[in-house]
């Protein structure tokens, strides 16, 4: 039988997996990370990984048609070398397509996941049947992804969809980056966090005191939610707040691309939900320069869970190595 082996490298867990070209799951493992080890042993999981997903070792590994790895971090698909992977120490300019190769005699494509995330929604996900899709993962970063005109967008050296590093206010925080203002700096869930212990430092009222005992500096962006969800005021404003940047950036993006349906994912998004996706459907009203960008093109959360990274990789395998 024909199969595909997936692998998704998180900050946090490893996972592979195995699927007929129907998508149908044969095999699946998870790993914890570990990524304080040193690049040498994170890489030795990532291979011990891929061979316990392979079919036992009679002959039958002929019949995988290929390796897809969605990498966290920028990655040139065409080289196949991680850039920066900034939760694996280490991983800088790792030729991790080589590595794989030639470790198991297989084709290996290499993705960045935010990229294979919005690949995931459109084949298999929130985003079927539409050519024109707009991905954003509001997380601990802001990444993003674009289908467009039904092929996925990664520009000359795969850097392309960095829709979390866009200004949206010049003279607002520093990003992760280095640069100021990005709307990563501003929305993700360390920025609103960071924003809370700011004003909750200079008096502001609101039941997350009581959700952390009274201690400020141990506030993050998922007791704004949980307090969102509760009613808070000061919560649910620093959701608008964060809501309000997406939106104005998404309408940028419409502008650009033209989407058919926006999706948004990643933890901070999955967790509020429509307390997040309201403020940024009024900043796009408010800022789109016709309302024909926005009349049929839903703002949606994404269907996908945990397993997304590895529907990812899968889709790229199947695109690139068709059956
Ligand atoms: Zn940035």
């Amino acid at each position: 039988m024909k199969s595909y082996v997936a692998v998704d490298l998180g900050g946090t867990n490893l996972r592979a997996a195995r699927y007929t070209p129907d998508g149908e799951l044969l095999t699946h493992i998870k790993h914890p990370t570990l990524a304080k080890d040193s690049n040498e042993s994170v890489l030795d999981r990532v291979v011990h990984l891929v061979q316990e997903v392979l079919p036992a070792n009679d002959g039958a590994q002929d019949e995988v048609e290929a390796i897809a790895i969605g990498a966290p971090g920028p990655s040139n698909p065409f080289t196949g070398v991680v850039y920066n992977a900034p939760n694996l120490p280490g991983w800088v300019n790792l030729p991790l397509r080589e590595i794989m190769q030639s470790r198991f005699n297989l084709p290996v494509e290499l993705g960045n996941d935010a990229n294979l995330a919005a690949l995931a929604e459109w084949k298999f996900g929130a985003g079927r049947g539409h050519n024109d899709l707009v991905y954003l993962t509001i997380s601990t970063g802001i990444g993003g992804g674009v289908i467009s005109s039904g092929r996925l967008v990664v520009g000359a050296n795969g850097l392309a969809a960095e829709m979390g590093h866009v200004v949206v206010a010049p003279d607002g925080p520093v990003c992760g980056c280095g640069q100021r203002g990005h709307l990563e700096a501003m929305a993700s869930g360390p920025a609103i966090g960071r924003t809370a212990r700011a004003r909750l430092r200079g008096g502001a009222a609101s039941s997350i005191l009581e959700l952390v005992d009274g201690h400020i500096k141990a506030v993050t962006a998922q007791h704004v939610g949980q307090a969102a969800k509760d009613g808070d005021p000061f919560a649910l404003e620093l959701l608008n707040e964060a809501g309000t940047f997406i939106g104005r950036a998404v309408a940028d993006f419409m502008h650009i691309f033209n989407p058919s349906i926006v999706i948004l994912g990643g933890g901070v998004a999955i967790n509020v939900g429509e307390l997040l996706l309201q403020p940024v459907r009024a900043a796009i009203r408010d800022r789109a320069m016709s309302d024909i960008y926005y009349i049929n093109c839903p703002v949606t959360t994404v269907q996908l869970g945990d397993d997304v990274g590895l529907l990812g990789a899968l889709a790229l395998a199947l695109e690139t190595h068709p059956v």
